[in-house]
C-alpha cells in the first residue's frame, strides 16, 4: 500500500525561530504517515539536526553538481546538508524563473543521482481550467518533466491547480477525484500499473484543517502538499492528523 503523506511547503518563509515549530512537529512522522517539511535552503541543516523524524526537503536544485553557478544550490549540497527530499516544478518556480517541463526533467534526474527523492508538481491555471484544457495541459506536463526510471520510491507527484495555491479556493472533489483518476491511469500507461501503483499523488492549493479530511477522501489522493497551514504546527498538524 501506499504511505501517506503530508509534505509542508515553507516557501520563502523562516528563520532560526521558525525551527520551534518543526519542533513542535516531533513525532508526527509515523506508521501510515510520512511526514516533511521543506524549509528554506537556509534552514535545511538545522532543521534536519532537530532529528524529529520528519523527514526535511528542499524546494528546488540546480541540474550540475556544482560549479560557477552564483546563487544556486545543487542536488548533492542539499543532500549534505540533511535533505532527503526536494520540490520540482513548483508553480512559482514555473513562474518566478521560467523554468520548463525539460529543466523540470533535469532537476528531477540530479536529485535522483544525488540521491534525493522528489515531489513533482504540475497543475492548471485559471484560464486553462475555464477553457476546458486542464487534463491535456496536466498530460503534457507529466510527458515533458517526468523522467523515466521513475518508480514510487523516488518520485511523488503533486497536482498544485495554480488557481488554488495560496487563494483559499479549492477545486470540488469531483474535480480533484477526475484528475488524480487520470494522472494514476497516465502513470500506468507508461510505467506500467504496478509503479504506477504505487507511486504517491499529492493534492496540492489551499489545504487546511477545515478542508483535509474531504480532500484526503478522494480515492486516488494519497496525501497534500501544504503552504500557508505548514508554517506553524497548530496549523499542520491537524492536516496531518486528518491522514490518519
Ligand atoms: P498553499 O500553497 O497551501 O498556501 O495554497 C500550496 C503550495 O504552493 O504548495
Amino acid at each position: 500500500m501506499r504511505r501517506k503523506m503530508a509534505a509542508g511547503n515553507w516557501k520563502m518563509n523562516g528563520t532560526q525561530v521558525s525551527l520551534a515549530e518543526l519542533a513542535a512537529m516531533q513525532g508526527m512522522s509515523k506508521g501510515t504517515v510520512e511526514v516533511l517539511i521543506c524549509p528554506p535552503a537556509t534552514l535545511i541543516y538545522a532543521g534536519a539536526g532537530l532529528k524529529t523524524g520528519i523527514a526535511i526537503g528542499a524546494q528546488d536544485c540546480h541540474v550540475a553538481e556544482g560549479g560557477a553557478h552564483t546563487g544556486d544550490i545543487s542536488a548533492p549540497m542539499l543532500a549534505d546538508a540533511g535533505a532527503t527530499y526536494v520540490i520540482t516544478g513548483h508553480s512559482e518556480r514555473r513562474q518566478d524563473h521560467g523554468e520548463t517541463d525539460a529543466d523540470v526533467l533535469a532537476k528531477t534526474e540530479a536529485a535522483w543521482a544525488a540521491g534525493l527523492k522528489v515531489i513533482l508538481c504540475i497543475g492548471e491555471s485559471l484560464e486553462q481550467r475555464e477553457d476546458g484544457s486542464t487534463l491535456d495541459v496536466l498530460a503534457a506536463q507529466l510527458k515533458g518533466s517526468v523522467p523515466e526510471g521513475s518508480t514510487g520510491a523516488n518520485l511523488v507527484i503533486a497536482y498544485e491547480p495554480i488557481w488554488a495555491i495560496g487563494t483559499g479556493k479549492v477545486p470540488s472533489t469531483q474535480q480533484i477525484t477526475e484528475v488524480h483518476r487520470f494522472l494514476r491511469t497516465e502513470l500506468a500507461s507508461r510505467f506500467g500499473d504496478e509503479v504506477a501503483g504505487a507511486m504517491r499523488l499529492l493534492y496540492g492549493g489551499s489545504v487546511k484543517a477545515s478542508n483535509a479530511a474531504e480532500i484526503f477522501a478522494v480515492a486516488d489522493v494519497d496525501g497534500a502538499l501544504v503552504g500557508g497551514a505548514s508554517l506553524k504546527a497548530a496549523d499542520f498538524m491537524p492536516i496531518v492528523s486528518a491522514l490518519n
